[in-house]
């Protein structure tokens, strides 16, 4: 059994004020959920006033990008270390904002995912086609690439500290959702190449996140899926009650 996953992405949004209210808001209804794992992940100004609010609780922090080096010369750059030393357990790497806007490809993808490990953070690494790959039966193509170029050379250990989250890019941020079955397919595809890049009892124990417009209204029959372990949620994220509903439906999935 694989223990569901819901964190929220809050990407660039939330002050740091405005982050530690809406951690504690979360926080009252959430503090000992023990069914799901819980992690916010603000924005890096947020993550010190965040790991505050919830620190005492079931809730883990994240971010949402860090730097594979592990200090040195990176102008405006985080390393994996600074983020555990804000109590970060997990960070968003490959989000495909960041492949879009900001240069990310499989492979800092797939040396940030080393560098992550090495610190003893979790990373959830994004993949996911866009509407034209999916319109041109690129599906399978685009996501192979991409498992197989940002999880290189993890070993079995590694990967079982892995969160893959499979994000659509036509459904982020659109109100468009997968289907159930859309998704499901493509998490069972995802669960297939990772048992030829580790093997199947790795595979099994690897959670795949759903992500792209999930909500109170559709979260209970994607995670009901036998391969949806879970979501990245965007925008529902930034509303309390959105967000402790999804998690409350993923716990009971
Ligand atoms: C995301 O960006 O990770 C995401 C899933 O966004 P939204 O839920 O807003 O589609």
């Amino acid at each position: 059994m694989r223990k569901k996953i819901i964190a929220g992405n809050w990407k660039m949004n939330k002050t740091a004020g405005e982050g530690e209210a809406l951690a504690n808001a979360v926080k009252r209804e959430l503090s000992a959920e023990t069914k799901v794992d819980v992690v916010l992940c603000p924005a890096f100004t947020a993550i010190s006033a965040v790991s505050q609010a919830v620190s005492g609780s079931q809730i883990a922090v994240g971010a949402q990008n860090m730097h594979w080096e592990a200090d040195g010369a990176y102008t405006g750059e985080i390393s994996a270390a600074m983020l555990r030393d804000l109590y970060c357990r997990y960070v968003i790497l490959g989000h495909s904002e960041r492949r879009q806007y900001f240069g990310e490809t499989d492979e800092s993808v797939n040396k940030k995912t080393h560098a992550a490990l090495a610190a003893g953070l979790k990373p959830i690494v994004c993949v996911g086609e866009t509407l034209e790959e999916r319109e041109a039966d690129q599906i399978e193509s685009v996501i192979t690439t991409q498992i197989n170029g940002g999880l290189a050379g993890l070993t079995s250990a590694q990967f079982k500290n892995v969160i893959i989250a499979y994000e659509p890019v036509w459904a982020i941020g659109t109100g468009k959702t997968a289907t159930p079955e859309q998704a499901q397919d493509v998490h069972a595809m995802i669960r297939g190449l990772l048992a030829k890049l580790s093997d199947k009892p790795t595979a099994d124990s690897v959670r795949i996140q759903y992500g792209g417009s999930m909500k109170p209204g559709n979260a209970a029959e994607l995670l009901s899926k036998p391969d949806i372990d879970g979501g990245l949620i965007g925008g529902a994220a930034l509303d309390a009650q959105s967000f402790i509903e999804i998690v409350k439906a993923a716990a009971d999935a």
